[in-house]
């Protein structure tokens, strides 16, 4: 496949908002509010629009059970790392900053929930400290900014240099939007995991401030929507570092079909968590 397409988007020549070429899309594994669907939305080269794309899970993934197929994409192997980065002066102070490093530790050290995911070939990693950016974020910042900003603190030496081996955690304060073409957070997104550079990297989850409605189907509690937010961008990222290249079920990523039959779920540490779908049990996680 030529790259930034995959086959769900390998025929399309024109943006189908705008009429223009379209060279080619960039793919990021989104979880969605209201209307939309959570799974790798398809934003198109250079006009920047959303485009749908018509999905159909393969037949013979569906009559094994097996509804995850690979497409030999990069994965998160032992060894690799986490760093939680927390934009803007709001960070500093705040006493969410440990609870959500704690939970990013829980998450990925948590041998059910993340160690289930060897089934895929995908190890477990490490976390290492995370960095507070003192400069403030703009009023909206989208996933490009994001990935600017990654790779300027990468060599500025702000943030440390993951290579391919690891992936960042973006945290955005209240009140700032992160976009994605010209979709807004809370509005029709929750959060999303992206590469600034294809299989490159660097790799990263951004969390938005929680979103007060959409996001969280379990309990009124914020720090539950983080996690629970966090914990799929997490394991999507890792099974799937370059959105649509790795664990796929049909256009949807690993958690985004759970969400759709979705369960409250939470680990042996306490976060809630969104399920994943295991192809050997034929079901998503469960605790
Ligand atoms: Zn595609
Ligand atoms: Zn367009």
């Amino acid at each position: 496949m030529p790259e930034g397409r995959c086959k769900y988007c390998s025929e399309i020549e024109k943006c189908s908002v705008c009429g223009n070429k379209v060279e080619s899309f960039r793919h990021v594994g989104v979880r969605a509010c209201g209307k939309l669907k959570s799974e790798i939305w398809h934003y198109a080269e250079p006009c920047g629009h959303r485009n749908d794309v018509s999905q159909e899970q393969p037949e013979q993934a569906k009559a094994s059970g097996k509804l995850a197929i690979y497409n030999g994409g990069p994965l998160w192997k032992d060894g690799y790392e986490w760093v939680n980065v927390f934009w803007g002066k709001y960070w500093q102070m705040q006493p969410w900053v440990q609870f959500i490093d704690r939970a990013v530790n829980d998450i990925e050290t948590n041998s059910s929930y993340s160690g289930g995911l060897r089934q895929y070939n995908v190890g477990m990693g490490t976390v290492k400290p995370s960095v507070i950016i003192q400069d403030d974020p703009p009023s909206t910042v989208s996933n490009k900014a994001i990935g600017g900003a990654l790779d300027a603190w990468i060599k500025a030496g702000t943030i440390p240099d993951l290579g391919i081996k690891g992936a960042y955690n973006v945290f955005l304060p209240p009140g700032i939007t992160a976009t994605l073409g010209t979709d807004s957070s809370c509005s029709v997104f929750c959060d999303y995991h992206d590469t600034a550079n294809g299989d490159k990297g660097p790799f990263f989850t951004c969390e938005p401030y929680p979103c007060s409605t959409g996001c969280n189907q379990c309990t009124s509690s914020s720090f539950d929507t983080m996690t629970e937010g966090l914990s799929e961008e997490m394991v999507e990222l890792k099974t799937d570092m370059n959105p649509g290249t790795g664990w796929v079920i049909g256009n949807e990523e690993l958690c985004d079909y759970c969400d759709a039959h979705y369960v409250c779920n939470k680990i042996s540490t306490g976060e809630y968590v969104n399920a994943w779908y295991s192809n050997l049990a034929g079901a998503c996680w469960k605790r």
